[in-house]
């Protein structure tokens, strides 16, 4: 028999596509009371938002009449007609947000306009109406919601454990406020403030209290205006960069979004200053017509699409250009000498430029250019494979081939029988430490070393439930680690690789590259990272190699199941033949 469902059973499916997670509703909520025109919101959440969500704004709160029509669905003062919605300018519009949240959680609503002496207090549970009173109050609306998927309980099966979902919401609310700087955000999670934004209307102050004094001492300011585009905001000095792209923030009107478009357009405009897989740290809203955005987008997805993305791409990547360039970037090495400070608290205490400079040294730019000088069969990969059967696995060969010297510091030549090697040390190098690592990280023979003084780390919020998520397999990698009061870590042991423990900022690093989910795949990830990371520790400290150490090198080089690519890719030897050299000097045709 076929049947009409109830309103309140299509509330709570529609709930699903709305509603997913505590997040979820706080974007809701504090989308709507932006909307109504707040200077101040506070969030205060408890056990993740799933216990409880409180909402505080001082906007211009809902009128009496209003209220049990705004908690019916397609109900919005937002719009009235299909034509509003190309001009709309608030954040939502589709009048479903307080159906579905009421319909899978039981909500108190306090709220007064500036017209009315009191105000209303009206509860709702499971989207019905248990309670409607008068209630003394000031103007604004507080909304609290309790018991999520109270009566959904397989949904709540899928929320995830406190600390993730609050950390979910905690960047959630970076975002919002560093979206409107104008207002004023506090967010307090199990009754401790997170985050207090002053709301006095500069992006800076707000960037500073969100990210905190290291990238508010290098940005750079982005005001570029052209007919359709006005780009405004921060970016990051080069300096400032993270090995995922969480700091890569940008608005559209006002409104945060997720752009594949955007991202390639500021990577791109920073390619030549950072180094591979590492993102900048930018805040800027775009404004431009409504006529560039398509609006066939579902709403609550932040994925947004344009009509024109080539001139979207071209604005951007020009504005960002244009910043960069005109700022001078040679970083400035500091030294660090931390030994008079009893704790170090990373965040301050490592030089970013120095920092870089490493990167760059560690990454000649070699680039194999394929000319036609060059004999066919010295394309690289394939033809190597042939070379190790013919020279390099007979131990004859090992000892027959002659060392010719050192070239540059870095490449080794080789003679033997009618072929000449090029052997790069640090590539050799880096392939040799990384199996190791690998392989003692496989077997679980990492020792971890107790460090002399336990090393602070702040954390964000979010990066502290990331590794959370991952503790045990931190602690099976070697690292010893305890809380140190709310979002601070202690690191007081770390994988002793080589001759040195891991080096803390190297960590913050390896947390980036997690999600906030522990997740089985990263596993391997991890393990990647630690052992490249100690690995350019470990080659950068090598940097001299003596003809014993090359020997050495070699004959573990070639113990090893591919020993003709570092980490990387790049190649550890590449051959040339006898024959192209007389052909170059013409002695055969
Ligand atoms: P929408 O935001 O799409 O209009 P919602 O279900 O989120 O739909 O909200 C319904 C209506 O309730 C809004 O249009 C607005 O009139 C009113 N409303 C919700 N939250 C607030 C708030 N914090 N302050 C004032 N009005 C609000
Ligand atoms: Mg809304």
């Amino acid at each position: 028999m076929i049947q009409l469902l109830d309103q309140n059973t299509i509330n709570k499916i529609a709930a699903g596509e709305v509603i997913e997670r505590p997040a979820s509703i706080v974007k809701e909520l504090v989308e709507n009371s932006i909307d109504a025109k707040s200077t101040a919101i506070t969030v205060d959440i408890k056990d993740g938002g799933i216990l409880s969500i409180r909402i505080t704004d001082n906007g211009i709160g809902i009128e009496p009449l209003d209220i049990k029509n705004a908690f019916l669905r397609h109900s919005t003062s937002k719009i009235r007609t299909i034509d509003d919605l190309k001009s709309v300018s608030s954040l939502g519009f589709r009048g479903e947000a307080l159906a579905s949240i009421a319909s899978i959680s039981q909500v108190e609503l306090i709220t007064k306009t500036i017209n009315n002496l009191t105000g209303i207090r009206y509860i709702i549970e499971g989207g019905v109406e248990k309670r409607i009173e008068e209630i003394g109050c000031p103007e604004g609306s507080t909304f609290v919601i309790n018991n999520m998927f109270y009566n959904t309980p397989v949904r709540k099966n899928f929320l995830k454990s406190s600390s993730t979902e609050a950390g979910y919401i905690s960047e959630l609310i970076n975002r919002l406020a560093l979206g409107n700087p104008q207002i004023s955000f506090k967010f307090i999670n199990n009754n401790q403030v997170k985050l207090y934004t002053s709301g006095n209307g500069l992006l800076k102050d707000c960037i500073v209290t969100i990210y905190g004094k290291e990238i508010g001492k290098n940005l750079i300011d982005l005001d570029y205006s052209s007919n359709d585009f006005k780009i405004k905001g921060f970016i990051s000095k080069p300096v400032i960069s993270r090995a995922n792209r969480n700091y890569e923030n940008y608005y559209i009107n006002g409104r945060y979004i997720k752009s594949k478009v955007i991202q390639k357009a500021i990577e791109d405009a920073y390619k030549s200053k950072l180094t591979i897989h590492q993102y900048p740290f930018t805040a800027f809203n775009i404004e431009i017509l409504s006529d560039y955005i398509d609006v066939n987008v579902h709403p609550t997805k932040m994925d947004i699409r344009f009509n024109n993305e080539e001139k979207v791409y071209e604005e951007i990547y020009n504005a960002i250009s244009r910043a960069l360039n005109k700022t001078e970037l040679i970083p400035v090495v500091t030294f660090n000498d931390n030994k008079e400070r009893p704790i170090q608290t990373i965040r301050e205490s490592i030089p970013e430029p120095f920092e870089i400079n490493r990167i760059s040294e560690l990454h000649p730019v070699k680039e194999f250019v394929a000319t036609d000088e060059v004999a066919p069969t010295d394309n690289q990969e394939g033809v190597q494979i042939d070379y190790k059967d013919e020279i390099f696995t007979s131990p004859e060969n090992i000892i027959e081939h002659k060392i010719i010297g050192q070239l540059f510091t870095t490449y080794w030549i080789v003679e033997l029988k009618d072929k000449y090697y090029i052997i790069d040390q640090h590539a050799a190098h880096e392939r040799v430490l990384y199996d190791k690592i690998i392989k003692s990280l496989e077997n679980k023979e990492i020792f971890s070393q107790i460090l002399l003084q336990p090393i602070i780390i702040e954390l964000s919020m979010q990066e502290k439930s990331r590794f959370d998520s991952h503790r045990l397999l931190f602690k099976e990698l070697g690292f010893d680690i305890e809380d140190f009061g709310e979002d601070s870590i202690a690191l007081r042991g770390a994988p002793f690789i080589f001759n040195k423990p891991i080096n803390p900022k190297d960590f913050i690093n390896i947390l980036d590259k997690l999600d906030l989910e522990y997740k089985e795949e990263k596993y391997g990830i991890l393990l990647d990272e630690i052992a490249s990371m100690a690995c350019k520790a470990a080659v950068k400290a090598n940097d001299n190699m003596s003809i014993l150490e090359y020997k050495e090198l070699i004959n573990q080089l070639l113990t090893l199941e591919n020993p003709f690519n570092c980490p990387h890719g790049r190649p550890t030897i590449i051959a040339m033949t006898r024959y192209e050299l007389e052909k170059k000097f013409k002695r055969i045709q």
